[in-house]
């Protein structure tokens, strides 16, 4: 079988990969029976925009196995630019597809981030709705000083999909530093996931979502998200002035 090449799109220096479906994705990730390995970062318009001040952020980003577009304005910004028709692959979809997929494989997966009863919960649904085989977990509010232990609790746990959730940019320097202790694994970073799945934060209902108006939902139901709208300002000033 010939399997088309995935496109490269390049936004401020960055490089984002283009795959036609969610589907297409997973069927890269998992391809012949084994989970690929690297991060997977996914993309909004105000990480875009993070990246630009923080050079080390970047070259995480830069490094990465995976890069794609989570939000709409990438994928409408992509459009623009290389007149494409990109579909937008939701993280949280991903995950739950992933998930699913590593429970009929039994693959192995480590939790880590959000506050203890939300990462319980997650666990147990992991568990029990899609029979996971969930080799460890660990909330997201750690000192410092248990980094390196946790690092080494991952490695030793060996898991081959560990899941991030500690907001960025942390999520990012997690997986990169411990992907350099233990490169074996595939580590994806979900944000605010584990909330939502745990039923401790409500998703945009489906009307928001056809609208292509999770984003306001979020930034709308999270007023702590308002204090950083600078950021989509900057990147709108970025897409309708072709500075992208
Ligand atoms: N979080 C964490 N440790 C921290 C800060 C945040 O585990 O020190 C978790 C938080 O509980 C939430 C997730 O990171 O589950 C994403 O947080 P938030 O929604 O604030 O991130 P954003 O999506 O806005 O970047």
């Amino acid at each position: 079988m010939t399997t088309t090449p995935v496109p490269t799109y390049r936004l401020r220096g960055l490089d984002i990969l283009g795959f036609g479906s969610q589907e297409e994705f997973l069927d890269e990730l998992f391809a012949d029976g084994r989970v690929k390995t690297g991060l997977m970062i996914a993309f909004n318009a105000e990480k875009v925009v993070v990246c630009d001040r923080d050079p080390a952020l970047r070259r995480i980003a830069e490094q990465a196995a995976y890069t794609y577009a989570d939000g709409i304005s990438v994928v409408r910004s992509i459009r623009r630019k290389y007149a494409d028709g990109l579909p937008r692959i939701a993280g949280i979809d991903l995950w739950q597809a992933m998930m699913s997929r590593a429970g009929r494989e039994r693959i192995p997966v480590f939790l880590l981030g959000a506050r203890a009863e939300v990462l319980t919960e997650v666990e147990r649904r992991l568990k029990d709705e899609w029979g996971v085989d969930v080799v460890g977990g660990q909330d997201g509010y750690f000192d410092d000083d248990q980094r390196d232990a946790i690092f080494e609790r991952i490695r030793r746990s060996g898991a081959a999909i560990v899941t991030v959730a500690l907001g960025s940019p942390a999520q990012e320097i997690f997986m990169h530093e411990c992907h350099q202790v233990y490169p074996g694994a595939l580590y994806m970073g979900v944000g605010g996931t584990f909330d939502v799945v745990a039923g401790y934060v409500k998703r945009a209902p489906a009307g928001w979502r056809r609208a292509n108006l999770e984003w306001l939902y979020r930034l709308l139901s999270r007023p702590a998200r308002l204090r950083r709208s600078g950021r989509l300002v900057v990147y709108a000033f970025y897409h309708f002035t072709n500075r992208l």
